[in-house]
């Protein structure tokens, strides 16, 4: 018998909140740590969730006490049917927001406005247009720019994600603080995790303390201040005496912060995943097509969340490539 009360607690005592929810595989980017050069193998159409079945699924996940959903993929606005997902989720009694890489985000302001989003977070790893070209293998950075001061102007709260590489956009880091100095923007400085074929290594991630140093470096101690984090944030906080806006690293590899995980994320074919980095699934959308209640797969599911990083529980673990290779890779899980 499944117990109703709390299947979305883990046997570490986390409760979880917050469901992110994949819509699409596919993206209009073609970014080259998140996914493999070779491009991934598509789900048939007929796997992947409908938007009534992403309803009933998030619906389930509400009832059981999930307060967030946010919506991402691949990219979630080239999804069709994105102004009817957002509508029929807005009726769920959630926080709903977004992750985008804002390409097309301009025609669809108005359907985040009526549907209740207000937060959105932008991915840009660099303020160089020939930079996101390489990097993106697209010619988009203009709109991507541009629909961020957009978003701010029509009163989004924004947070510019940026995956940091080493010797390729760690000259940025300082660039990126300026950037939040007339603009009421988050600019979230992420350490590159290896998802399978990314080419991760060790050598190419900019750490934590790194990003520090090049904060230390270039603004003095009475300059920088440090934010208190919201609880169950992933990303530690800081800002620039002065700036309107703020930044923040984000350390699933030097610091992870699983202690206060409270993520579950649903696929854009149904399945669940316990965590990030996990190398397991449980299949809710098979389940609900057969017309069997999803909570027991989704209590065993939660019952089986390692404490840290999907059981890579140190920095040896996680950089074994038949470790971190036993996992979809990033555009398939939805980040
Ligand atoms: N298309 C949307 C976007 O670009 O934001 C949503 C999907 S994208 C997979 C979500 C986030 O995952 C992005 O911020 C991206 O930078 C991040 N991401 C992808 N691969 C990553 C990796 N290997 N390490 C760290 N972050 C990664």
């Amino acid at each position: 018998m499944t117990n109703e009360k709390n299947i979305l607690q883990d046997s570490h005592g986390r409760d979880h909140g917050y469901l992110r929810i994949s819509l699409i595989e596919r993206c209009n980017l073609r970014c080259t740590y998140c996914m493999p050069e070779e491009g991934v193998k598509l789900s048939p159409k007929s796997h992947l969730m409908t938007y009534e079945e992403i309803y009933e699924i998030a619906k389930t996940f509400v009832n059981h006490g999930v307060t967030k959903i946010r919506l991402t993929g691949g990219e979630p606005l080239i999804r069709k049917d994105i102004p009817v997902i957002l509508e029929k989720l807005a009726t769920l009694p959630v926080e709903l927001s977004i992750t985008s890489n804002a390409v097309i985000i301009d025609k669809f302001i108005d359907i985040l406005k009526a549907n209740g989003v207000k937060k959105i977070n932008v991915s840009l790893d660099s303020l160089d247009a020939a930079k996101f070209k390489h990097i993106t293998r697209r010619h988009e950075f203009e709109k991507v720019y541009n629909n961020i001061l957009l978003l701010v102007k029509e009163g989004f709260i924004v947070k510019v994600n940026a995956v940091l590489m080493k010797g390729f956009n760690d000259n940025e880091i300082i660039d990126f603080i300026h950037f939040t100095k007339d603009l009421p923007i988050s600019v979230r400085f992420i350490e590159f995790m290896p998802f399978d074929g990314n080419k991760w290594d060790m050598s190419k991630m900019v750490t934590y303390a790194e990003v520090m140093n090049y904060v230390n470096t270039s603004f003095s101690k009475d300059q920088i201040v440090r934010l208190q984090d919201a609880p169950n944030d992933t990303s530690k906080n800081y800002k620039i005496e002065g700036y309107k806006g703020c930044f923040a690293i984000i350390s699933s590899v030097t610091n992870p912060f699983c202690d206060s995980c409270n993520r579950l994320r649903l696929t854009a074919n149904g399945q669940l995943k316990n965590c990030l980095f996990s190398s397991t699934e449980s299949d809710l959308l098979t389940t609900l097509r057969a017309g069997n209640t999803i909570e027991p797969v989704i209590q065993k599911a939660v019952q089986a969340k390692f404490k840290i990083r999907g059981g890579m529980d140190t920095l040896d673990k996680l950089q074994q490539p038949k470790l971190h290779n036993n996992n979809r890779s990033m555009i398939t899980i939805g980040g």
